[in-house]
């Protein structure tokens, strides 16, 4: 039997904002909202419809103009005001990621807080270094490009660094001149609504940024299929980004997806092996393996392999698991209590295709306030081929597969069988061989020596094949929220 869900004494409900007002949902419809650690309920969330999407884009569109037309220092103006409002509120924005998605704070004080901090500012400077370029050609004769804001864009974010990736479109978006419908994440929609709170006190004209709240189905549905909307950045599933693209294709509107992953790390024995041994554990199981460029597949020369399994499995027991709000918890909770059984489900997967659990593989009961919570440990598995679903399809927790290969032509074999494409991380002491790896092996983002080094925001991020289309970061993120115009002028020479 399944137990009733307890609702936490203070149930705080969460609104869309439209207009610069915190609206309820037309249709009075709320969902819950979960802390992953407790597994109690603690907000309410607008469940909005088309009528609430229609009312956020009108209010999109009508601000569209005057936001565009307005110089770039001025966009800037309040972008940077935005990021200094949510620096003034770190500690209630950090404990209150950490509570929604279950994740330790530790990591929401180092990552996703600052990191949301920075991309505000990073794109306040940005909208004004944008510029494009001019062609003089034969005398009499010049072309320029105009790079016009599009009008109206939606913003689609998953929950896995809620703030992180909500600001790393929004802020691109607004720097280009466009107005934004945000439509966070309904699992982890709390900081979001602080943001809201935030551009509220920062003042930003009436309808240029607004947050509809809800389904992906039905909310995020509607806002793809907006007549009113002009281009969509979606950061999600590889299957949602599917049904994404098709409509989008239907309509001939931009779009951007960042998209799943199955991300191999590589390790070559002549490797610094303190050091690899030391990444490819953070790639594995940093933020529970809830990242998109996790190194879920890790790939390792045969002379080294007992050595490093036996690292790994040493450093994976050791990890502290407990409460997400803990300054000394190094795994929290996973976010829902539907992925903790699919992460069980792949685990129980894995050793069916025949696969030999090193260490983990349980869901953990921690005692007193996180007794519910939905934890599972940190599992290393072994023996399984690159065939078999395991190595095929993205677990996202805290699972991963260990495999020895012979030589760099097996490694690049091993590394790019799969429908994903997104991120790989090389160990390896030869150079020269990190270059071969990195020009050959099918992803968009290569680290050598290194897993998520902390980001420089200018540089290009995004995956191919099925991890996804377009590119976010620097200019590549300005360039999509602008159309793109020639203007040749003829001029008496
Ligand atoms: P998801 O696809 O279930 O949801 C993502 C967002 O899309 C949510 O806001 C959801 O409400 C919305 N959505 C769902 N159906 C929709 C529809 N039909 N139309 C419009 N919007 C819809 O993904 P998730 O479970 O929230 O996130 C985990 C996934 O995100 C993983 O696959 C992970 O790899 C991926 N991810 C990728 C990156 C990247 O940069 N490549 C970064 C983070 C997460």
């Amino acid at each position: 039997m399944v137990a009733e869900p307890v609702h936490s004494e203070n149930t705080v409900k969460i609104q869309n904002f439209i207009n610069n007002q915190f609206v309820a949902p037309e249709q009075n419809q709320w969902l819950d909202v979960y802390e992953p650690a407790t597994a109690e309920i603690y907000a309410s969330l607008a469940a909005s419809t088309t009528a609430d999407v229609d009312a956020a884009c009108a209010a999109a569109s009508k601000a569209a103009p005057a936001w565009a037309a307005l110089a770039p220092a001025a966009r800037a103006k309040y972008l940077y005001k935005l990021s200094a409002a949510i620096k003034d509120r770190f500690d209630e924005f950090a404990i209150a990621e950490s509570k929604d998605n279950g994740k330790p704070i530790n990591n929401s004080r180092t990552i996703d807080i600052p990191r949301s901090i920075d991309n505000l500012r990073f794109y306040a400077a940005a909208a004004e270094h944008f510029a494009s370029e001019s062609h003089a050609g034969s005398s009499g004769v010049i072309n320029f490009t105009l790079r016009q804001p599009l009008g109206v864009v939606v913003c689609i974010s998953p929950w896995n660094f809620p703030l992180h990736l909500l600001s790393w479109k929004i802020a691109p978006a607004l720097a280009a001149g466009n107005t934004v419908v945000a439509k966070p994440s309904e699992v982890t929609p709390n900081t979001a609504n602080l943001l809201a709170e935030c551009c509220q006190q920062v003042g930003f004209p009436p309808g240029v940024i607004n947050f509809v709240h809800g389904q992906g189905a039905e909310a995020g549905a509607a806002l793809v299929n907006h007549p009113l909307v002009k281009a969509v950045s979606f950061t999600g599933s590889t299957a949602t980004g599917r049904v994404i693209a098709r409509q989008m294709a239907e309509q001939f509107k931009k779009y951007s997806l960042e998209m799943g992953g199955k991300n191999p790390s590589i390790v070559f024995a002549d490797c610094d092996l303190d050091k690899a041994i030391e990444g490819i554990t953070r790639a594995a199981f940093s933020n529970q393996g809830q990242v998109c460029l996790c190194g879920s597949r890790i790939l390792v020369e045969q002379s080294i392999y007992p050595q490093v399994r036996a690292a790994l499995v040493a450093n994976a027991k050791a990890l502290v698991i407990g409460d997400p709000q803990d300054p000394a918890t190094q795994q929290g909770a996973l976010v829902s209590s539907e992925h903790q059984q699919k992460v069980l489900d792949y685990i129980q997967l894995a050793q069916t295709e025949g696969g030999t659990l090193l260490c983990g593989g349980k869901a953990v009961q921690l005692p007193g306030r996180c007794q519910n919570g939905w934890f599972v440990e940190p599992t290393l598995i072994e023996g399984l081929n690159q065939d078999c679903r395991t190595n095929q399809e993205e677990i996202f927790g805290p699972v991963a597969t260990i495999q020895p290969f012979t030589d760099e032509a097996e490694a690049l074999k091993l590394a790019n069988q799969t429908d994903y494409g997104l991120a790989c991380s090389i160990w390896s002491r030869d150079l020269d061989r990190c270059q071969r790896m990195a020009h050959k092996i099918e992803a968009g983002i290569i680290w050598v020596n290194s897993w998520m080094e902390r980001r420089d925001l200018r540089t290009p991020f995004g995956g191919v094949k099925q991890s996804g289309v377009g590119r976010e970061g620097g200019f590549e993120a300005m360039r999509f929220f602008t159309e793109t115009k020639n203007v040749c002028i003829k001029y008496q020479a």
